[in-house]
């Protein structure tokens, strides 16, 4: 009666996971078989007077006749096999128990059940009919097909999985265990069948996998070859985001050591940076993520969602490639497309897109905008003079003035040959006149390294602001430093000039 109790407790809680476990329904009739043949065959036990005679004994067979059914396709669920259920198979699965219901319960005209051999008093047959033989048959050889599909399973099966179908198998084991017991007359209680009793402990023992991993349809299919030897990253999780399996490959990108499986996945991505955010998006079914550390790597991540056949959402799978070489390239390109290879400067391509990019921004917010041109004095001469090397080292001296001496967000750009370009966003033109003043300073005094020669050299500026009330182009901007600094070249160059309507 306390077996048949636990087994009704079970199949209710068994109710509330019948939404995302697979096989939770076939376990909950099974609980509910196992507890009608516990309770019927207690009241039995308990010589409760029924209509007839053999009243209780004959309605545990309701019970009986449904357990290795139910088991069976409990298995084929938890085996991801439901669609042998849609065989032929299927039909003598669930028609043999209505048989022989129908068979015990009018074996009083045909007694091909019970082929009168019932004994008075006796909760065990022992031996009887064709049927009653045809049924023992058929519950162990689909009791034993289950166990082989479960060990198979168990064998091939890895994690989290694997876990779950060796509690099954466990609680499988009991049930032969008594098998064993019975047949070899061990039997503590003669006379009593203990079947139920084991199968109780087991079938609770089944509640618990499902309970404890709530696991889902995934099978990881002939994982060795798909999975584990992948050169990509494998991460797959559950409904409730927890890793039902990882690959070694994913464990190496993710640079993770302890075992994983079990844990939220956001653990599995704790080395890893997002573009701003700390976590990366696992619903977003492309994103790159960033791992920091001595020798940073980036990750491409896809993240593609596993339904099950009706369509419900039961988990998802990342997959993760290692992009670092790409981005490292990537890099490269986008150096050698914007860059000028000298001086590290921006080149007159890429300057022109950020100028465009800030003159729209100024204009929109009402900010201010300068514009510093720059030509070096008499560069023709320091080529002649210190060859073409040291007309090279003038080039990258200035651009390391000016680096040295602007903030982050201006833009020096080497426009061609020794001119250049200096765009400063937020600053007013009496600003930017200081600073040109300033750097043209710094030029004059600098001493230039080439080939144990030593000099200096100086450089002309025009410098002008963006006017936001007129319709001020790039081109225009341009223009108008332009004429200062031509301004500047007249007025005996190593000066600077600020541009005034009167220079057109
Ligand atoms: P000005 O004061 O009028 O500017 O005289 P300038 O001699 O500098 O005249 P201009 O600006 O016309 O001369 C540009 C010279 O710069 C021509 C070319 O020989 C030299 N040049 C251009 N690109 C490079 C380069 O990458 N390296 C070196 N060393 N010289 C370059
Ligand atoms: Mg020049
Ligand atoms: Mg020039």
């Amino acid at each position: 009666m306390i077996a048949g109790t636990v087994c009704l407790l079970v199949a209710v809680m068994t109710l509330q996971t019948r939404r995302n476990a697979a096989g939770a329904n076939a376990l909950m009739i099974l609980l509910l078989a196992l507890a009608w043949w516990d309770i019927t065959y207690g009241i039995f036990w308990a010589n409760t007077p029924g209509p007839t005679k053999y009243f209780w004994l004959d309605i545990t067979y309701l019970g009986v006749v449904t357990v290795p059914t139910a088991f069976f396709v409990f298995t084929l669920n938890i085996t991801n096999r439901s669609r042998w259920l849609k065989r032929p198979l299927a039909i003598l699965i669930f028609l043999e128990p209505v048989i022989v219901l129908a068979c015990l319960f009018t074996d009083s005209y045909h007694g091909l059940f019970f082929a009168g051999k019932r004994v008075e008093n006796s909760a065990v047959i022992l031996d009887a009919g064709p049927v009653f033989w045809f049924n023992v048959i058929f519950s162990y050889s689909l009791m034993l097909l289950a166990t082989a599909l479960l060990v198979r399973t168990f064998m091939r099966s890895s994690g989290l999985y694997r876990r779950q179908v060796g509690i099954i198998l466990l609680g499988i084991g009991v049930t032969w265990l008594n098998s064993i017991i019975f047949v070899a007359g061990l039997n503590p209680l003669p006379g009593a069948d203990n079947t139920p009793f084991s199968f109780t402990v087991a079938a609770v023992a089944f509640a618990y996998g499902l309970h404890r991993y709530q696991l889902l349809d995934i099978v990881p299919v002939a994982r060795d070859i798909l999975v584990e030897k992948m050169t990509d990253g494998v991460v797959v999780v559950d409904s409730q985001n927890r890793i039902v399996d990882i690959n070694p490959t994913a464990m190496q990108l993710l640079k993770i050591s302890e075992p994983m499986i079990g844990k939220p996945v956001e653990q599995a991505f704790q080395n890893s940076r997002h573009h701003r955010k700390d976590q990366p998006e696992f619903s977003s079914p492309q994103t790159e993520i960033e791992l920091g550390g001595r020798n940073k790597t980036y990750l491409d991540m896809r993240v593609s969602p596993i339904t099950n056949e009706k369509g419900r959402d039961i988990g998802h799978v990342i997959l993760l490639h290692d992009i670092t070489k790409l981005k490292k390239i990537q890099h490269e390109l986008h150096l050698l497309a914007t860059r000028d290879a000298l001086t590290g400067a921006v080149n007159r391509g890429h300057f022109m897109e950020l100028a465009q990019k800030e003159i729209h921004r100024a204009k929109r917010y009402k900010r201010h905008l300068s514009l510093i041109l720059m030509d070096m004095d008499y560069f023709k001469k320091i080529n002649d003079r210190y060859g073409h090397a040291g007309g090279d080292q003038a080039l990258i001296a200035l651009k390391n003035i000016c680096s040295d001496n602007t903030r982050k967000m201006d833009i020096f750009a080497r426009l061609g040959g020794e001119e250049f370009a200096l765009l400063l966003p937020e600053t007013s033109l009496k600003v930017a006149a200081k600073l040109a003043g300033r750097l043209r300073e710094i030029l004059e005094a600098t001493e230039i390294n080439s080939n144990l020669t030593k000099f200096h050299t100086t450089i002309s500026m025009g410098v002008t602001e963006l006017i936001i009330g007129e319709e001020d182009t790039l081109e225009r901007l341009l223009q108008k430093a332009d004429r200062s600094l031509y301004k500047a070249k007249a007025s005996g160059r190593n000066c600077i000039v600020v541009w005034k309507p009167e220079l057109g």
